[in-house]
């Protein structure tokens, strides 16, 4: 360990911690818990956003929030609700391009003892984080500038679009792609991984896909210890689903990332063990990849696990090496021995000796500590 990373680790991380809302606020307090258990000081800057806010507040996402993501640099963050049909943006959409954290980082691994079909299971998803689809680039029905572009797409391209519609656009760029390719061979380096496959539908979207897999392929060339191949998106999820096991990195544009990340999450054991992060040049924010599940809010219900693993990602990130490898291997002892999980990892779903949420977080603690 280095002098800095010595004074760094005894001083302690400011992290900035966002509970959200739904079951959010119960598997942020459980994982606050077993990361503190690691021994690691933290200073949580603990920051509301999500549907409590929007009552009070008119917003779900307060500007504080991202300016205490500037300060501090790093969050963690458990789900927040985008309520449909209030033309509000999602406030993870917002966080990511605010923060311009372009690469969402969706690791999916099997452990021992999780109800799954498959068992070897060890992809990481790399899925760009701030266009595509999701650039937020829409034309609502009825609106004027959806009138004028169907208008001038009418004069253009396409001669006969009904305007009873609605419009978005799909927008990738070489810079972003550059950045996000560069990101997963990186990646990949780092973690020694072997190959980096690219995923897209260039086929028809020969342009927005295109442009994707070609950056791609020039990108490949800087990497040539990295084995690379490319896989058209509807493929990819038959393979996914036909042979896991002959894929290691997978980088994507944003909207098959994210679809993907879920399928590959379904691969694992489900949602309940499924982390993520979201990282930038400057910036880093964890979550799980599930949302807020408000059906099971305040329960004391659903499974922590996939906030717990999101905060061994951030444990890596602040290069706690054995912190984190500590905290992984004591959610995959419970995992493997079964006893003390939450619903989803029993058998039957009505199963009456599952456990809540802060019954994992008390079993990870013990574990943690008899480790030590
Ligand atoms: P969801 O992930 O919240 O829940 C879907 C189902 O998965 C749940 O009903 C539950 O059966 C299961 N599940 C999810 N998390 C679980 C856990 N930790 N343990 C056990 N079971 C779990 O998906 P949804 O219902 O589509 O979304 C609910 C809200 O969350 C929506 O408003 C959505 O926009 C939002 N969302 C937020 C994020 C985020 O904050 N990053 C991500 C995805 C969805």
């Amino acid at each position: 360990m280095s002098l800095t990373k010595k004074a760094t680790a005894a001083m302690g991380y400011d992290i900035t911690l966002i509970p959200g809302d739904g079951t959010g606020p119960e598997i942020t307090e459980a994982t606050r818990r077993v990361l503190e258990a690691t021994g690691i000081e933290f200073r949580w800057h603990v920051q509301e956003a999500g549907m409590s806010v929007l009552e009070r507040e008119g917003t779900i996402l307060p500007q504080r929030v991202i300016d205490s993501i500037r300060k501090t640099k790093v969050g963690l963050k458990g789900p927040i609700t985008t309520p449909i049909g209030r033309g509000l943006r999602s406030a993870n959409v917002t966080l990511r391009k605010s923060l311009d954290l372009y690469a969402n980082l969706r690791p999916a691994k099997s452990y021992p003892g999780l109800r799954s079909r498959y068992h070897d299971i060890d992809l990481i998803i790399v899925r760009e984080n701030t266009e595509d689809l999701y650039a937020g680039i829409e034309f609502p029905r009825g609106s004027p500038d959806l009138n004028e572009l169907i208008d001038w797409l009418g004069e253009h391209h396409q001669p006969h679009l009904d305007k009873e519609a609605a419009i978005s656009i799909k927008y990738i760029s070489v810079a972003a792609t550059r950045r996000i390719v560069h990101f997963a061979f990186q990646y990949a380096v780092a973690n020694r991984r072997h190959k980096v496959t690219a995923v897209h539908k260039a086929n028809i979207m020969r342009h927005s896909d295109g442009l994707f897999l070609t950056t791609a392929h020039e990108v490949a060339k800087e990497y040539p210890q990295i084995q690379f191949e490319d896989r058209i998106v509807d493929n990819m999820c038959m393979q996914l689903v036909q042979k896991p096991e002959q894929y290691d990195v997978l980088v994507l544009p944003n909207l098959y990332g994210d679809i993907l990340s879920d399928l590959s999450a379904g691969l694992i054991g489900g949602l309940g063990v499924a982390p993520g992060a979201n990282i930038g040049q400057e910036y880093a924010v964890f979550e799980p990849v599930h949302g807020s599940a408000p059906k099971y809010a305040g329960q004391n219900k659903v499974n922590p696990m996939a906030m717990m693993f999101s905060g061994v990602l951030m444990l890596r990130h602040l290069q706690e090496y054995d912190a984190a490898d500590r905290l992984d291997h004591a959610l995959g002892a419970i995992i493997a021995e079964g006893h003390y999980v939450t619903y989803d990892l029993k058998s039957a779903p009505d199963d009456k000796t599952a456990v809540g949420t802060s019954q994992v977080a008390d079993a990870v603690i013990a574990r943690l500590r008899a480790a030590h």
